[in-house]
């Protein structure tokens, strides 16, 4: 029998606001243990959250550059649940009305039909607080609770089961990536858990139209890790529905190095957490003016970057596409591009020279700061000048090291 996979996704961006969600702590990542606490995120009782209206904020730049409803009305719940990452024992978070429905992202992708568009469709978009970490010595066999990451803002993305295959999913990650990037809401940096998906995937017979018992894979912050582990739950569903068992509904672990998942606890639905509206926390009301200053102010967004450079300045797609890979990298385009009044040189040399420099130094586009990219544009804006006056031909950058560049 052939077989589908069925897939859904849940995606949670930690946002680069300042402050937590709730007080006035910084959300900088990392910090010795413990030091980015204050009595509200540590849950202590008697304290009193109050809203930081950035996050709302960032909530409505997501939800309309994805095409959603955006709520009049939203408001917090409670998910109750005993976790030593969670000292309240309940996540602040939104189930009753969240602040974004029904959007839709679309992705591009290639298959063995060619090139191919998907509108993966949006089921909602709701804002909600993270959990501490947990830090286990392998030596002592000791836990450790560090509670710096606990109340920082997060969106969590939610989609409709539209996947039917590992590309697509990947190329869903990779454009909703772009998106956080470029809306300036989430710094996207994959090794630090900035974006991490939980995976919702169940097999069915191809050409069925019910969906088959699915299980979700939890946590996952790498595109690698990602693919492998859908080819993993696919071909072990598979495995199990071809020798007549039945797939148990649960939350499973993946283990990168073992290349394996592992059923962690039996699935738990909305009722068991318990949910109920926040009695702390005000429901809010979205007012027409706020919305639409919100949609005013959104900022262009890397498709829309990509058809600029190519319309107005002359690049080619292609170049136009590496150039847009990364927001630090777009900036940097543009302020050479201004500066110099040259945007073909300016986009041969980023795509040349300078990112052939940052691939043989391990760097990252996440590495250049804005004084990097304020001092790049000085130096390479006089290069420019330098090179369409013909007083040199050709530019070949030697410097090897990430802190020469
Ligand atoms: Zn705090």
């Amino acid at each position: 029998m052939k077989w589908e996979a069925v897939m859904g996704l849940e995606v949670h961006a930690e946002l680069s606001t300042k402050t937590k969600i709730f007080c006035g702590c910084t959300t900088a990542y990392g910090g010795e243990p413990n030091t980015h606490v204050c009595p509200i995120c540590a849950g202590m009782p008697g304290t009193l959250p109050k809203m930081n209206l950035a996050v709302l904020e960032y909530a409505l730049r997501l939800g309309l550059a994805l095409n959603c409803n955006i709520s009049k009305y939203c408001k917090f719940d409670r998910k109750n649940y005993f976790y030593p990452d969670l000292p309240k024992a309940y996540q602040v978070s939104q189930l009753y009305a969240p602040i974004c429905t029904d959007g839709f992202l679309e992705i591009e992708f290639d298959d063995t039909n060619g090139k191919q568009k998907k509108k993966i469709a949006i089921r909602q978009i709701h804002m909600e607080e993270d959990a501490g970490k947990l830090v286990h010595d392998p030596r002592s066999g000791d836990t450790y609770m560090d509670y710096n990451r606990g109340c920082v803002p997060l969106l969590e993305i939610v989609s409709q089961p539209d996947f039917r295959s590992a590309v697509e999913v990947t190329a869903y990650l990779e454009k909703l990536r772009e998106v956080l990037l470029y809306l300036d809401i989430c710094d996207c940096k994959m090794q630090e858990g900035s974006i991490r998906a939980d995976i919702n995937l169940s097999v069915r017979p191809a050409g069925s139209r019910e969906l088959g018992v699915r299980t979700e894979t939890k946590n996952m912050n790498s595109f690698k890790a990602i693919m492998r582990s859908i080819e993993y739950e696919t071909a072990r569903q598979i495995d199990i529905l071809e020798d007549g068992g039945q797939i148990i509904q649960e939350t499973r672990r993946w283990d990168d190095e073992k290349g394996k998942s592992y059923g962690m606890r039996s699935k738990e639905n909305a009722q068991d957490y318990r949910y109920f509206p926040d009695p702390d926390l005000l429901p809010m009301q979205i007012d027409d003016e706020r919305l639409l200053q919100v949609k005013t102010s959104l900022p262009e967004l890397a498709h829309q970057k990509r058809e600029r450079y190519n319309l107005e300045l002359g690049i080619s797609e292609s170049l136009a596409a590496v150039l847009t890979v990364h927001k630090n990298i777009s900036d940097l385009f543009e302020a050479i591009a201004k500066k110099s009044g040259h945007p073909a040189e300016a986009a041969n040399l980023i795509t040349g020279e300078i990112m052939r420099l940052m691939n043989n130094t391990n760097m990252l586009p996440e590495d250049l700061s804005s004084v990097k990219r304020q001092e790049l544009t000085s130096k390479l804006s006089v290069l420019i000048d330098l090179l369409i006056g013909r007083k040199i031909i050709a530019v070949r950058i030697k410097k090897q090291s990430k802190q020469s560049l």
